[in-house]
């Protein structure tokens, strides 16, 4: 032995249960060197860590996933033993994550399933007059050990996300001709390049990632909807945000291996302007459904580097659907009825997207008149003005009026407005 070992104190576990398995969390006072190994009879996952020490009070608050208890003790010359007692044989793999914004040094110890868990997805249909339904892929960002943003009031963004996904996933099971897939279920964590693989092996024809924004400023609001660019961000802040949900990894927990086959990947992406085009049409029209129940940000599709839309041959959006930071919209983030609203809205600016870009041998190609996009309705708020809706909706007060009959531009409280087409 040269160099002395590294030791710390373990200051904290948390654990996370999800379909890759088990993750347990330890939180390190500093790097620590360890190993770790597999018992039988009873089964249990081994950790020690010379030197180091455990706080008192170190417990798991409950059994998760493969894991149904946490002991520690002291061994002989001065070795903290971790010990994961396990209601199924796992071989653990570990790693070290060195600190970033939101944690410090901690050691992961993923326990994969017993078996691999067969993969259980429904077969595209194919009867053939009726068309294959297309497939839509929603990504409920963060989860598990990465909260994403927090709010003020305490709602955490993985939360809410997850709760707009699932809604999402709802809306467009009730639509003739799409089938939704959830990238994930339930709240554990899942890597970027884990999120793609979901969305290739589900042959997804649209990708889309829900998320809830953040900033330092409390008044900050609106909903943006972003695409890959291929270079650089529409503007700093576009930037800052691509750098802070591409960290996810690094907060989640990615082991290194699992890093470099992302790299690989990314390195391979060299013809995706379809896609690119493909997703600027389809943020559009998300943009102009959203912009009826909720205050958008920008009303252009915005451009940043994204990690988890770098698929390069699926369309993909990334949505911020609110400002978590700000008070008013963390209260709609949590609302089951703002939740409910923004879920029909996207639903509506994703078939609008297919009915006008009807993937080949699809519901959408075989019935063109089916889903022809209906007119978007806007109902008057107190404060509407005529021009301050065309604003919004990017068409001119001309049209509306026009479209609507209106003689004069006064509105009224609960008026309902049709939205010509822009
Ligand atoms: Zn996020």
């Amino acid at each position: 032995m040269g160099a002395a070992a590294d030791a710390a104190t373990v200051q904290a576990v948390r654990a996370w249960s999800g379909p890759e398995g088990t993750r347990i969390v330890f939180e390190l006072s500093g790097p620590a060197d360890h190993r770790a190994f597999a018992l039988t009879g009873p089964d249990r996952v081994v950790i020690d860590l010379p030197g180091s020490t455990a706080s008192t009070g170190l417990r798991l608050d409950e059994a998760k996933g493969a894991v149904t208890a946490l002991r520690t003790g002291a061994r002989p010359g001065g070795e903290l033993r971790l010990v994961l007692e396990l209601n199924q044989a796992s071989k653990p793999k570990t790693f070290l994550l060195t600190p970033n914004e939101q944690y410090g040094f901690r050691l992961v110890v993923d326990l994969p399933p017993a078996a691999a868990a067969p993969v259980v997805r429904r077969a595209p249909q194919s009867s053939t007059n009726r068309g294959r339904d297309v497939v839509v892929v929603i990504d409920a960002g963060h989860g598990g050990e990465d909260p994403g943003a927090s709010g003020r009031g305490g709602a955490r963004e993985k939360d809410v996300v997850l709760a707009i996904a699932k809604k999402l996933a709802a809306e467009v099971d009730s639509q003739s001709g799409m089938r939704a897939i959830l990238v994930r279920d339930g709240d554990y964590f899942v890597s970027h390049r884990k999120r793609m693989e979901i969305a290739h092996e589900a042959r997804a024809d649209f990708f889309i990632s829900i998320h809830a924004d953040s900033y330092r400023d409390p008044t900050a609001k609106g909903a943006t909807v972003y695409m890959l660019s291929e270079k650089g961000a529409s503007d700093e802040a576009a930037l800052l945000l691509a750098q802070r949900e591409n960290a996810a990894d690094f907060i989640g927990g990615v082991s290194l291996a699992d890093k470099d086959q992302m790299l690989a990947r990314v390195l391979l992406d060299l013809s995706q302007s379809a896609a690119l085009n493909a997703s600027m049409s389809a943020g559009q029209r998300l943009i102009r459904r959203m912009s009826a129940v909720t205050p958008m940000r920008r009303r252009e599709v915005q451009q940043a580097p994204f990690l988890v839309l770098k698929s390069p041959d699926i369309p993909s959006v990334l949505v911020e659907t609110a400002y978590i930071s700000n008070p008013r919209e963390e209260a709609s983030l949590r609302s089951a009825k703002y939740q409910s609203a923004l879920a029909a809205a996207l639903r509506q600016g994703i078939v609008d997207y297919f009915a006008a870009n009807p993937p080949e041998g699809s519901y959408f190609a075989m019935n063109p008149t089916a889903e022809a996009p209906s007119a978007v309705r806007h109902v008057i708020a107190r404060g509407d003005t005529l021009s301050g809706i065309a604003a919004r909706y990017r068409v001119s007060s001309a049209s509306i009026r026009r479209t609507n009959s209106l003689r004069t531009d006064v509105l009224r409280v609960g008026q309902v407005l049709t939205i010509p087409r822009g």
